[in-house]
């Protein structure tokens, strides 16, 4: 066997998972490589497999070595290339033409974001259905880590159910302030993007011109020991106030303001005694469930709110 023949073997063997290629179409171009531009064979090898990296859309030749399979919620950087065995839990209407899936995948950590994109052109994922999903990427934005499939991504229908661990945490306590950014707020509109824009810019897009609106609530909880924050999403936020992302952006547009939005659904739910559930992510309780609570002593909460 030629040198340039057993570097073809590898070369075809190590993108397997990713490309398909012909091994003698991979030792021709290295015998070119080699004999005509005089290349040294290693040298060769290395512009080929730059190249295949590029085509098989890979970040980096860290991606080829095989992953660890993780559990949704153990990666805690961005860029980590891994293997999950999830169910999917929940699937959403995506807010951008570029998404093909939006949801939430589980195991026994608890339930994690995924999304996957149009031009990946990957087989539909379906609600209460098991997959392996190797080679998939981690995200993170704004401290939450989540998942990105990807064109790489390989796709494992399981037979066998997997298990998704409950991570619903409960609060009991006073309402007693919302957070700016709450109310109406304006989400980016690129592709992948929904940041939150702050004056009319995105952090990472600079000037959006065709904003996203969505309607939440940042609230500070309190019970009298101690604190936490929780966020409401739009259709959290309609059930609690009563307002509808609709009637927030007339409201928002008669005032001229969209702060004036804000200030309605804070003299709406400040001071509210409520049990709420859901998910933490991070500092953030994502309510979605509540309900009246029964267990704070206010009079406790009123006295500390007035002590501050
Ligand atoms: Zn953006």
């Amino acid at each position: 066997m030629t040198a340039t023949r057993q570097h073809a073997e590898e070369l075809v063997e190590e993108f397997s998972d990713h490309l398909e290629l012909d091994v003698e179409e991979v030792d021709e171009q290295l015998s070119e490589l080699v004999d005509e531009y005089t290349l040294p064979v290693e040298e060769a090898v290395r512009s080929l497999r730059s190249n295949y990296i590029e085509d098989a859309g890979l970040e980096s030749e860290d991606a080829l070595s095989s992953n660890d399979e993780v559990l949704v919620n153990e990666p805690d950087e961005d860029g980590q290339w891994v293997d999950i065995r999830v169910t999917v839990t929940d699937l959403w209407t995506p807010n951008s033409d570029s998404i093909a899936q939006v949801g939430l995948v589980g195991d026994e950590s608890g339930e994690n974001k995924f999304v996957s994109f149009e031009t990946s052109d990957l087989p539909e994922l379906e609600e209460g259905e098991s997959y392996l999903l190797e080679n998939v990427v981690t995200d993170e934005y704004d401290g939450n880590v989540s998942i990105k499939l990807n064109r790489t991504t390989e796709i494992t229908h399981l037979e066998e159910s997997v298990e998704v661990g409950d991570d619903t945490e409960e609060f009991d306590g006073v309402l007693i302030d919302i957070q700016s950014a709450s109310g109406l707020i304006k989400r980016c509109s690129h592709d992948d993007c929904t940041r939150v824009i702050d004056s009319g810019r995105c952090s990472e897009h600079g000037t959006v011109d065709d904003p996203i609106f969505d309607l939440r609530i940042k609230a500070v909880f309190d019970n009298g020991l101690e604190t936490t924050e929780a966020i409401f999403n739009e259709e959290m936020t309609e059930q609690l106030t009563g307002i509808s992302l609709e009637e927030a952006t007339a409201i928002a547009e008669e005032k001229m303001d969209t702060g004036a939005v804000m200030d309605e659904i804070f003299e709406l739910v400040h001071g509210r005694n409520l049990h709420i559930e859901g998910p933490r992510y991070n500092e953030y309780l994502l309510v979605d469930e509540y309900g009246p609570s029964h267990e704070v002593d206010t009079t406790a909460v009123a006295d500390k709110v007035r002590s501050i």
